[in-house]
C-alpha cells in the first residue's frame, strides 16, 4: 500500500494558502514522520487580488491555525463585518425611501424561542425583522464596532468577520505557512503537466525547479484551473442559466480624510443589471460592480459605478474581471483535487469564495486519506458534498433576486422567471408561504448558508409566511414583546461601552488585543 508522504499545492493565492496551512497543521508538514505540503506559485502569474469579504467562520479558522487576529488586523488592513446590508434590492417605498435590511451575523436565538412567528403577527410594531431579533443591526447603523479592547482576540459582544485586503492576507498566511506549520514554498510557473496512464497526475514540470513529483496534487491555479481543467479535463458546469453575473469592474477608492467613518458590514446595493460592493477597509474602500455581460454594456457598467462613487474614484481606472461562474463536474479527480477558483465561483454576494475554498480545505485535512487505496472512496465522499455545498450556495444566493420586486430591467425580471430558479429553492418557499422555516429543511453539516441566513433575508426582504388559522401554535406573544424590548434596551446598554469601528480599529493597531 502506497503512503501518501508528499502533497504539492500549485498556486499562491488566498486558497492555495489557506490550504495550505490546513494541511500542513493537519499532518504534521515539516516533521519526519508527516506529509511534505509544498506550495508552488508563480512569480508572474498574479493572484486575482480581490476578495476582501469573509464571513464568521474565518474567525475559528484563524484561531485554529494559530494566526494572531492583531497581527491580522494590522498587517491586513483589516476591519470588522457584522453584516451585509442590501440596498435598492427592493423597489422603494411610496414616499420614495429606499429598501434596506441586513443580513446579520448575530444569529436570531431561536433555542429558547423563535420570535419569528410574533414578528409576523406585528407584535414588535414597526420594527424590521434585523432589529426584532438581534440589537446588532442598530450597532450597525450607528457604526459602532462589534468587540471592545477588553475583549480578546476572536471574541467579542457580536459574531463578527472581517473585511481584509487580499494581497496582504495571502502574504500573512505565506509567512505563517511557512515559518509556523513546515509548509516548502517554491517559486515557479508550471508549464506542463505529465500524466500517468490512469489519468492521473504523475508531475508538473517548470523552466525553475525542473520536474515536480507529488503523491497529490492540489489545484489553486485559480480561474485558469490549470490541474483539473487543462490536464484531467474535468468539464466545468457553468451555472449562468441560474446566477447571471459573470463580469466585474473592480476599484480602490481612498477615503476623503482619514477620519471618514468606516461602515462595519458590507454594502451591496443592487442596480440596472448586477450590484455594487462596498467594503470599507483600514487604509481604503474596496468597491466593484458585479453585473451581467448578458444585460448591460462594459461602457455602461462603468457609468453606473463611477455615478455611485459620485466623483470618488473618477481619476482612477477600473480593473475588468471576468468570472467563470459555476463548478467542476468533480472536484477530485484520481490524485488532482481543486480548491479555490479552480473548483467553483459565483458572484461574491455573501462571501462564499473564501468560507468555500477553507471549508473544504479543512475538509480534506480531516479526511486525508493516509495512502493510495483510500483515495477513491474519498474522492467520492468529497465529491458529493463539496458539489452539494455549491449548489446550496447557489439557491441561497438565488433568493434574494428571486425575492425581489424590482422590474425596472430585464435582468431583474428574468431573474424573477421561475425557470432560472433551482427546483429545490421553489419547494422551500412555496413550504414557507403557510409555515415557517425549520431546522429539518437543512440538512447538510457542509450547508454553508442555514434557517438563521434564510430567515434574515426572507423576511429583511419582505417575504410573508401566512399563519392565519395557526394561532394556536404561537401562544408565547407576552414572553416575545419581553424579547423584542430586551434587544432594544440591550443595544442602548452596549451603544455606551462600543467604540465608533474606525477608533476601534485604530486602538487594536496601536496597542493590539488580549491573547486568550
Ligand atoms: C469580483 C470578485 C469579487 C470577489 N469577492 C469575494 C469576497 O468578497 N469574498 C470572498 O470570500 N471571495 C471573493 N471572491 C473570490 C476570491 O477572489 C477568491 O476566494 C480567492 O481570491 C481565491 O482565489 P484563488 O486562490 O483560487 O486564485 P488566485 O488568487 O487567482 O490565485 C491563483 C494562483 O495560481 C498561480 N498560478 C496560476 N497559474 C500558474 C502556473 N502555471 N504555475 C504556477 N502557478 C500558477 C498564480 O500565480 C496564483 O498564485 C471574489 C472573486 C471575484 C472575481
Amino acid at each position: 500500500m502506497k503512503m501518501i508522504k508528499q502533497v504539492l499545492i500549485v498556486g499562491g493565492g488566498t486558497a492555495g494558502w489557506l490550504a495550505a496551512c490546513h494541511l500542513a497543521k493537519k499532518l504534521q508538514s515539516g516533521s519526519a514522520s508527516g506529509v511534505q505540503i509544498t506550495l508552488l506559485e508563480s512569480a508572474t502569474i498574479p493572484t486575482i487580488g480581490v476578495g476582501e469579504g469573509t464571513v464568521p467562520a474565518i474567525r475559528q479558522s484563524l484561531q485554529y491555525l494559530g494566526i494572531s487576529e492583531t497581527d491580522f488586523i494590522r498587517e491586513c488592513d483589516v476591519t470588522l463585518k457584522q453584516s451585509i446590508q442590501f440596498v435598492d434590492w427592493m423597489k422603494p417605498a411610496a414616499d420614495g425611501t429606499v429598501h434596506r435590511y441586513h443580513h446579520l451575523f448575530d444569529y436570531p436565538d431561536l433555542s429558547s424561542l423563535d420570535l419569528t412567528p410574533y414578528w409576523l403577527q406585528g407584535l414588535a410594531g414597526d420594527c424590521s425583522y434585523a432589529d426584532a431579533v438581534s440589537w446588532q443591526g442598530r450597532l450597525c447603523d450607528a457604526g459602532l464596532a462589534p468587540k471592545t479592547m477588553l475583549h480578546a482576540e476572536f471574541n467579542g459582544h457580536c459574531n463578527y468577520a472581517y473585511h481584509l485586503d487580499a494581497v496582504k492576507f495571502a502574504r500573512l498566511l505565506t509567512r505563517h505557512a511557512t515559518e509556523k506549520l513546515g509548509v516548502k514554498h517554491l517559486l515557479g510557473t508550471v508549464q506542463q503537466v505529465e500524466c500517468a496512464q490512469n489519468g492521473a497526475i504523475a508531475a508538473v514540470l517548470t523552466p525553475e525547479h525542473g520536474r515536480i513529483s507529488a503523491d497529490i496534487f492540489i489545484d489553486c491555479t485559480g480561474f485558469s484551473a490549470l490541474l483539473i481543467g487543462e490536464a484531467c479535463k474535468v468539464p466545468f458546469i457553468a451555472k449562468n442559466d441560474v446566477m447571471f453575473v459573470d463580469s466585474a469592474l473592480a476599484v480602490q477608492v481612498p477615503y476623503a480624510s482619514s477620519e471618514q467613518a468606516i461602515p462595519c458590514y458590507t454594502i451591496a446595493t443592487a442596480r440596472e443589471a448586477g450590484w455594487i460592493w462596498d467594503i470599507g477597509l483600514s487604509a481604503r474602500r474596496g468597491t466593484g460592480y458585479v453585473y451581467a455581460s448578458r444585460y448591460t454594456s462594459d461602457e455602461r457598467a462603468e457609468q453606473v459605478l463611477r455615478q455611485y462613487l459620485q466623483g470618488a474614484a473618477d481619476q482612477l481606472p477600473l480593473r475588468k474581471i471576468d468570472m467563470k461562474v459555476g463548478y467542476r463536474e468533480k472536484f477530485w479527480h484520481h490524485n488532482c483535487i481543486a480548491l479555490g477558483l479552480s473548483q467553483g465561483f459565483v458572484e461574491p454576494l455573501e462571501a462564499t469564495g473564501l468560507l468555500i475554498y477553507d471549508a473544504t480545505a479543512r475538509m480534506l485535512a480531516d479526511l486525508f486519506p493516509p495512502h493510495q487505496a483510500a483515495m477513491p472512496m474519498l474522492a467520492e465522499r468529497f465529491n458529493q458534498r463539496v458539489r452539494l455545498a455549491w449548489d446550496k450556495v447557489i439557491d441561497f444566493i438565488k433568493l434574494h433576486y428571486y425575492l425581489s420586486d424590482r422590474d425596472d430591467s430585464a435582468f431583474w425580471r428574468d431573474n424573477r422567471d421561475p425557470a432560472s430558479v433551482p427546483a429545490s429553492l421553489l419547494a422551500n418557499l412555496e413550504q414557507w408561504r403557510y409555515q415557517l422555516p425549520s431546522p429539518y429543511d437543512f440538512h447538510s453539516k457542509l450547508e454553508v448558508f442555514n434557517l438563521e441566513n434564510y430567515l434574515y433575508v426572507l423576511y429583511g426582504m419582505g417575504f410573508h409566511t401566512d399563519l392565519a388559522g395557526q394561532e394556536y401554535r404561537f401562544g408565547a406573544g407576552a414572553q416575545a414583546q419581553q424579547m423584542f424590548g430586551y434587544y432594544q434596551h440591550k443595544f442602548q446598554q452596549l451603544q455606551s461601552e462600543l467604540l465608533p469601528h474606525r477608533e476601534l480599529i485604530r486602538r487594536v493597531q496601536q496597542y493590539g488585543l488580549q491573547k486568550i
